[in-house]
C-alpha cells in the first residue's frame, strides 16, 4: 500500500529517512517493520515562532518498495543529420535551450567563448592568486555560465510549475541530489554543480550534438532580415562561421555582444533597469541565531539559516539578493579594471559567513536625460571601475562595516571575510553614488527594526554588486519569442532580459528551442 499524507514534525525527526520512518510508523500506529520506505514530495521549514517545525508532505511505501524513479526522466534522441541550430552561450539557457533541441528532433551546435567547467576552475583560482581576470574565463564566462560557480539556488519567481518542475527533474536526471524536487527552496551547491553541468553536456555530445569551447560569436550573419548564422573567433586567431538560426544565450555579462547589437540594429535592443548595490556579510551563526530564535543557533539538525528583505525607500526598491547561508563572496568582475561581487555556497552550506546582494532598484529615468539603449550598461561600468579604483586597482574591495556605513562613519579596521582577494576599508557611504548610499542606509535600518541584531557592526559590506540582472532587453516578439528585429534570430535568458536566475534562464532556453521549431517548419 502506498499512502500520501502531511506531518509537521521537529527537525531532529526531519533529519533523516530513519527519524522520519520512526514518526510516521507511531503516528499511524503501525509497526516500524511494515514502512518500507518514505519519499519526501515537499519540505519547508516554518522558522516563525520560538519552536521551529519542519512540514513534511511524505509518500509511504507499506509493506511495499517504490518500483518508479524518483524524477521523470527524459529521452534525448540522436539528432546527428538533423537539421542543425546554434546556441550562443553555455549557460542554463543555452544548455537547456540544447537539450530541448534534442527533445525536439533538431541537433544543437553550442558556442561558448569560455572553457569547459573544470579548466575554468584553474582560472577562478587565478582571480585570488594574481588579482588578475581572464576576460573570456571568469565566475561569467565559460561551461555552465553564471550559474557553474554559484548558490545553484533553484527558486524562481516564475508561476509555470510544470516548467519548473521539467527543469528539475532534467537537473537530477544529471546528477542532482533529488531532494531539490521536495525542498522548498532547493539548491544544488557549487561542488556539486561541475559533475552536472559536465553530464548534460556528455548527453549533448551523445546525441550528435556540437560543442565548442574558447569560441566566440563575433558576428550574426544577417542576409534581408533574416539570420543565417553567425561568424565566431577562437583566440588562436583562427575563425570561420556556422549556418543556422541563432538562440542568442550570452548572458548578462557579455558586453561585446550588446555593443555589437546596438551598432547592427538600434532596433535590436532597448535600455532596462537593474538593481546595484553591495554584498552583506554576516557570521553565519549570527544569521542563524537571528533566524531561529535561538542563542544557540541551529543546532545539529537545521540548515544554515536564510534570511529575505524587502521595502521601498523614496520610491524605489531596496532589498536583498541571492542569498548565501553559509557561503562565499567571490570577485565576478569579466575584465581589467573592475571590480564586481556575486556570492555562491557549496551543497552543505556550512561556511562561516552568510552574505547577500543588498541592492537598490535603479531605473533608465534615474540616470539622467537623453540615455540610449546601453546607458545602463555603461552606469553598470562606471560604478566597477569606480570601486576598483577605491580598491587598491587589483581585485581586492572596498569595504565597511554595515553600522559604520548606516552612521557615515569610516571603518578603522575589518572583520575576517569569506572575499579570497581580500577588502580594504573604505568609506563606502561617501562614493556610492548619493541615490544608493542613502537608500541603502535607510534600507539597513529598517532590516535592523524587523530583525533584532542584524544592524550591526559584524557584518561587512563589500563593494559592488551590479550584475544583479542584464541592463539592456534584446526585444523579441512576446509569442514566437524572435527577435523583432530580425527573422531566425531567438534572444533568450537572462542577457536578453528574460530571466533571473539559473531555473528561469533554463525554462526562456526551452521556451527559445519550441520557438525555432516552430520557425524551422
Ligand atoms: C556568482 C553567481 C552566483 C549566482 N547564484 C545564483 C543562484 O544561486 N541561483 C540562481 O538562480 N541564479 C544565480 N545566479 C544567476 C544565474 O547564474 C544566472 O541568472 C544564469 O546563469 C543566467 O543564465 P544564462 O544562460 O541566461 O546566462 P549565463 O549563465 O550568463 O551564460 C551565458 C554564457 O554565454 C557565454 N557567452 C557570452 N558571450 C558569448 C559569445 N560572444 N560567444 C560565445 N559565448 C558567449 C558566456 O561565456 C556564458 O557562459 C548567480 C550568478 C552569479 C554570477
Amino acid at each position: 500500500m502506498i499512502k500520501e499524507q502531511q506531518f509537521r514534525v521537529t527537525p531532529q525527526v526531519a533529519y533523516n529517512e530513519q527519524n522520519i520512518i520512526e514518526h510516521v510508523s507511531r503516528e499511524m500506529g503501525i509497526d516500524r517493520r511494515t514502512v518500507k520506505h518514505v519519499r519526501v514530495l515537499k519540505k519547508s521549514i516554518d522558522a516563525r515562532q520560538r519552536q521551529i517545525y519542519v512540514n513534511l508532505t511524505l509518500r509511504i511505501f507499506i509493506n511495499e518498495m517504490p518500483t518508479d524513479e524518483e524524477y521523470v526522466k527524459t529521452e534525448y534522441p540522436d539528432v546527428s543529420d538533423a537539421p542543425q541550430v546554434i546556441v550562443v552561450g553555455a549557460g542554463p539557457c543555452g544548455l537547456f535551450a540544447a537539450l530541448r533541441l534534442i527533445e525536439l528532433g533538431l541537433k544543437p551546435v553550442i558556442l561558448e567563448r569560455g572553457k569547459d567547467v573544470r579548466e575554468r576552475k584553474k582560472d577562478l583560482a587565478m582571480i585570488k592568486s594574481q588579482q588578475s581576470v581572464d576576460p573570456e574565463s571568469n565566475y561569467c564566462f565559460g561551461e555552465g555560465g553564471a550559474g557553474a560557480y554559484s548558490d545553484g539556488k533553484l527558486y524562481t519567481r516564475s508561476k509555470k510549475r510544470g516548467n519548473i518542475e521539467k527543469i528539475l527533474n532534467v537537473f537530477c536526471q544529471f546528477g542532482a541530489s533529488t531532494s531539490i524536487l521536495s525542498d522548498a527552496h532547493p539548491h544544488i551547491g557549487t561542488d556539486k554543480l561541475p559533475r552536472v553541468i559536465e553530464n548534460i553536456r556528455k548527453q549533448i555530445l551523445a546525441s550528435g550534438g556540437e560543442v565548442h569551447f574558447q569560441t566566440k560569436m563575433t558576428e550574426l550573419l544577417i542576409k534581408d532580415g533574416e539570420v543565417k548564422g553567425v561568424q565566431w573567433s577562437m583566440v588562436n586567431g583562427q575563425c570561420s562561421t556556422f549556418e543556422g538560426p541563432v538562440i542568442l544565450a550570452t548572458g548578462h555579462s557579455a558586453r561585446d555582444v550588446y555593443r555589437y547589437l546596438a551598432k547592427t540594429d538600434s532596433h535590436l535592443i532597448e535600455a532596462k533597469g537593474i538593481a546595484v548595490g553591495v554584498r552583506l556579510e554576516h557570521p553565519s551563526a549570527l544569521i542563524d541565531k537571528i533566524q531561529y530564535h535561538s542563542p544557540a543557533g541551529r543546532g545539529k539538525y537545521l540548515p544554515a539559516a536564510e534570511y529575505s528583505f524587502v521595502t521601498q525607500v523614496d520610491g524605489r526598491g531596496v532589498y536583498s539578493f541571492c542569498m548565501c547561508p553559509g557561503g562565499f563572496v567571490i570577485p565576478a568582475a569579466t575584465g581589467p579594471e573592475q571590480i564586481v561581487v556575486n556570492g555562491m555556497s557549496p551543497s552543505d552550506r556550512n561556511g562561516q559567513w552568510s552574505n547577500s546582494g543588498m541592492v537598490v532598484e535603479v531605473r533608465p529615468e534615474d540616470i539622467g536625460e537623453g540615455q540610449d539603449a546601453l546607458s545602463m550598461m555603461r552606469y553598470q561600468e562606471e560604478l566597477e571601475r569606480m570601486c576598483w579604483q577605491q580598491g587598491n586597482m587589483k581585485q581586492t574591495a572596498p569595504a565597511q562595516r554595515m553600522s559604520d556605513f548606516v552612521n557615515g562613519r569610516l571603518s578603522y579596521d575589518l572583520p575576517r571575510t569569506s572575499y579570497a582577494p581580500g577588502v580594504i576599508s573604505s568609506p563606502l557611504h561617501f562614493w556610492l553614488p548619493k541615490p544608493i548610499s542613502k537608500r541603502l542606509q535607510e534600507g539597513f535600518n529598517a532590516f535592523g527594526k524587523q530583525r533584532h541584531g542584524f544592524l550591526t557592526n559584524e557584518a561587512l559590506m563589500i563593494g559592488v554588486e551590479t550584475r544583479t540582472s542584464a541592463p539592456v532587453r534584446i526585444t523579441r516578439d512576446p509569442e514566437t519569442l524572435c527577435s523583432i528585429a530580425v527573422r531566425g534570430l531567438y534572444p533568450a535568458g537572462e542577457g536578453a532580459g528574460y530571466a533571473g536566475g539559473i531555473v528561469s534562464a533554463a525554462i526562456d532556453g526551452e521556451r527559445a528551442a519550441d520557438m525555432v521549431k516552430e520557425f524551422l517548419k
